[in-house]
């Protein structure tokens, strides 16, 4: 692509650097932003630089938030024995607009995935174990997908809570095979968590 103007030709390329955007859409977009008037622009790029510079995740589950206890886990009327573990924020929003689950959660960052190169240390899953261990959680829900990282990462998990008072299940697998979280529609998601079932069950059903 040839380009007339650096400061475009930049534009373009870092707009084209988001998941999805190829370099056709960029263009499209950056010529959109200049079109609209000069303080949409600057508020845009003012909110990405302001969520960069303060953005926090909650000491306790790693769910984005702007106060050190998101406001999930400072809810006194939440369930703080029954924990949903998720691969990330998307999940948590997905499973809050349900509006069927009343527990807490626990932001992993991500699933196990020797493809990409991500181990078990690269996730959120010493503090998730460390929780446990405290013992104050009585079942921790495996909310992942049902992908085989999601797999891999859920039965990881399991193995390092043996020995530990706690009760493990996963969400009923109404949702599709591969299909993620938060494309699941709040029905279906909303259902599937409610019949989850023992996750040793799901294992031996694998
Ligand atoms: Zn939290």
């Amino acid at each position: 692509m040839e380009f007339s103007s650096k400061l475009l030709e930049n534009a373009v390329y870092e707009m084209s650097q988001l998941p999805g955007i190829g370099k056709r859409t960029a263009l499209r977009l950056v010529l959109h932003l200049l079109k609209q008037p000069e303080a949409q622009t600057r508020l845009l790029s003012e909110a990405l630089t302001n969520l960069r510079d303060e953005v926090n995740f909650c000491k306790s589950c790693n769910n984005i938030s702007d106060t050190e206890l998101c406001e999930i886990c400072a809810n006194p009327k939440r369930d703080k024995t029954l924990v949903c573990v998720v691969e990330d924020i998307r999940d948590v929003m997905a499973i809050e607009n349900t509006s069927q689950y009343h527990g807490l959660y626990h932001v992993l960052g991500g699933k196990i995935s020797p493809m990409e190169g991500i181990g078990p240390h690269d996730l959120n899953i010493v503090p998730l174990v460390n929780k446990v261990k405290e013992g104050s959680i009585k079942e921790l829900i495996f909310a992942l997908s049902s992908t085989m990282e999601g797999d891999t990462t859920n039965f990881y998990i399991f193995k390092q809570l043996e020995g530990l008072d706690v009760v493990t299940s996963t969400i009923a697998r109404g949702i599709s095979v591969g299909d993620e979280l938060e494309y699941a529609d709040e029905v279906t998601l909303g259902r599937s968590i409610l019949n989850r079932v023992p996750f040793e069950n799901s294992i031996k059903a694998d």
